[in-house]
């Protein structure tokens, strides 16, 4: 399917819409999930336009999963997560919801992840985490 430059993450992207931002290079953003499914739940997008990660360059895709370990090991020393939970959903079928590739990082454990995209969290909170895990980047 064609890439749709009016989802959400795009839009952010081209700074259209807030983002409580945590990490962002020439290639890659990382910043808050606005509904999180834990404390600390993260996404990090590349900043190619595609829709999953089948559609992504592979050179992308292996810098993007640098990036991905650099944040989880910040949100495991800020936040003192015991365990993380790496998702990436490809495809509506998969229940994908934003159509730019992300890669979900969540300090919990399978067992006991909220509900997906369900509920709105507290910004402040959330801004409070980010804070914590830009100062361990
Ligand atoms: P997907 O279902 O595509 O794997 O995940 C999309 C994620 O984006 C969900 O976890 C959802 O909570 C999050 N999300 C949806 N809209 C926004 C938004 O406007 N800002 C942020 N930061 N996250 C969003």
């Amino acid at each position: 399917m064609a890439y749709d430059d009016q989802n959400i993450f795009a839009r952010i992207l081209r700074g259209e819409l807030p983002a409580i931002k945590v990490y962002e290079d020439d290639h890659v953003l990382a910043f808050m999930d606005i509904m999180p499914q834990a404390d600390g739940h993260t996404l990090v997008i590349p900043k190619t336009p595609a829709e999953t990660l089948l559609d992504l360059p592979a050179d992308v895709a292996a810098y993007t999963i640098q990036i991905v370990q650099k944040v989880a090991q910040a949100i495991e020393k800020a936040l003192d997560a015991k365990g993380i939970v790496l998702m990436q959903l490809s495809g509506a079928a998969a229940g994908q919801t934003v159509p730019h590739v992300h890669f979900h990082l969540i300090p919990s454990s399978i067992h006991e992840l909220g509900r997906h995209a369900a509920q709105m969290g507290d910004q402040e909170k959330i801004a409070g985490f980010a804070e914590k895990i830009k100062a361990a980047l």
